[in-house]
């Protein structure tokens, strides 16, 4: 067997194009390895999301140098968001690099490794191609909880972002194959899993006939042996009261939603072409709460887009504590060649932005905790993962609001089961609790 030694950057898109890829290559012979230094061909999938995410790669390109030289046989190849945009720059800035394919490959990457292999040569392949869904994963994969992309693209086109311009427009996969792909991963203990797409809640309008993620997940919900559902990642221009309705009816369709506000300013939502207003994205919000009132709310925000006054962030600060999220990601904006917002005036010092990311961060942190701190003495419903990463005598799992609870169960219940805990003690990242007394904690099959 040859070895495969592959360095994920990015979102979980990029983590299960991974899956997928080592998933294709074991059919080729190629098994997964820890050791680059042992690896016959070491695969970096990128994120272009942040000049940083870039940067990280380059430099990792660099110190993969010394490596090449010493081994000349080892093929290094670059997949993901930077294959797509920067072919040109990795191929003059990395000249170790043999191998450049955008996502639209992936289902071809035995194909193009074999191709570097037998010709020695360099090989770009970053053109469009149509929409396949390939199921394959390595043996390591989690066997308990799993990706699903259910559709690939964006035709959003906000004004800070390069995803329409590495992953193409919006395509959905058809439902079947959807259902079949997650049925086999049931089969395989799978008791989890999260849909995904880059505008995941706009799933189905271009399929024909049309459907959506509201009937997606009823018809996933009716597969047996399947505990929970996720999705991510929404804008909240496509979320819709039927969709809102069947996070409420579908029970297996987890109470955490994703909601991405990006800025509580009108005018910097409108200048990011987000394609709603604070005051909608704060309705939808309430239509959620009204209709899930325990429903964990998390989000993303970017601090200091071009133009974006104090006026405007405090319109954030304040759009962000009225919310209230359960979990909240704050991001510095920053410029991304190619897009509309790179080339706009008004682009922000880095000392504001570090001092509005610690602003926003402290509220919510605040509100983080406050949302954690509802849950001491509760009993909530935890899908076990396994032995705690703290002390082997514990177990970990999660609740449905997403949050790691450890608890004391070792022998009394496995990995898989859906169990009760009562929260005893809130954590700044974890909860910790015991199994809630008698026979019926333990609410599902093993
Ligand atoms: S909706 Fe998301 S993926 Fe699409 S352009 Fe906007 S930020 Fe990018």
């Amino acid at each position: 067997m040859a070895k495969l030694h592959l360095i994920t950057y990015g979102c979980q898109m990029n983590e299960y194009d991974s899956e997928r890829v080592a998933g294709l290559l074991k059919s080729r012979q190629y098994d997964l390895t820890e050791d680059e230094s042992d690896a016959d061909l070491i695969l970096l999938n990128t994120c272009a999301i942040r000049e940083k995410a870039e940067d990280k790669v380059f430099s990792r390109l660099g110190q993969l140098r010394a490596l090449k030289q010493r081994r000349p046989d080892v093929v290094i190849g670059v997949m993901g968001c930077m294959a797509q945009l920067h072919q040109a720059e990795i191929q003059r800035r990395a000249p170790i690099v043999d191998l450049v394919f955008g996502s639209p490959a992936i289902a071809r990457v035995g194909e193009l490794v074999e191709a570097v292999r037998q010709g020695r040569r360099r090989i770009l392949d970053t053109g469009e191609a149509p929409l396949v869904k390939i199921t394959a994963r390595p043996a390591s994969a989690s066997r308990l909880k799993a990706y699903v992309t259910v559709m690939e693209g964006c035709e959003k086109h906000c004004t800070f972002c390069v995803v329409p311009t590495t992953r193409g427009r919006e395509r959905s996969h058809a439902p079947a194959t959807i259902l079949d792909e997650i049925r086999g991963l049931v089969a395989e203990g799978c008791r989890e899993v999260t849909l995904l797409g880059q505008t995941v809640n706009a799933y189905g309008r271009d399929l024909t006939p049309p459907t959506d993620l509201a009937v997606l997940f009823a018809q996933v919900d009716a597969i047996e042996g399947l505990a929970r559902i996720r999705f991510t990642t929404s804008n909240p221009y496509n979320l819709t009261a039927r969709l809102i309705a069947a996070i409420r009816d579908v029970p297996k369709v987890c109470e955490y939603f994703h909601l991405p506000l990006q800025s509580g300013s009108d005018r910097v939502l409108a200048a990011m072409n987000r394609g709603y207003t604070r005051g909608e994205y704060l309705r939808l919000v309430d239509a959620l709460r009204e209709a899930v009132p325990d429903i964990a709310l998390s989000t993303d925000v970017i601090v200091g887009f071009p133009g974006e006054t104090e006026e405007d962030f405090r319109a954030t600060l304040e759009a962000a504590a009225a919310v209230g999220y359960d979990n909240a990601f704050v991001f510095r904006y920053s410029p991304r060649p190619g897009t509309p917002a790179a080339a706009m005036p008004g682009q922000i010092a880095p000392e504001v932005k570090a001092e509005r990311n610690a602003r926003l961060l402290e509220v919510t942190r605040r509100s983080a905790a406050a949302r954690s701190d509802r849950l001491a003495g509760r009993t909530v419903e935890v899908l076990v993962d396994g032995a705690s990463r703290k002390s082997a005598r514990e177990l970990s799992g999660r609740t449905r609001c997403n949050r790691v609870v450890n608890f004391d169960g070792q022998g009394r219940v496995a990995p898989g089961d859906l169990v009760h805990a009562v929260i005893d003690e809130v954590l700044p990242h974890s909860l910790r609790g015991h199994l809630a007394p008698s026979e019926e904690a333990v609410c599902s099959w093993r």
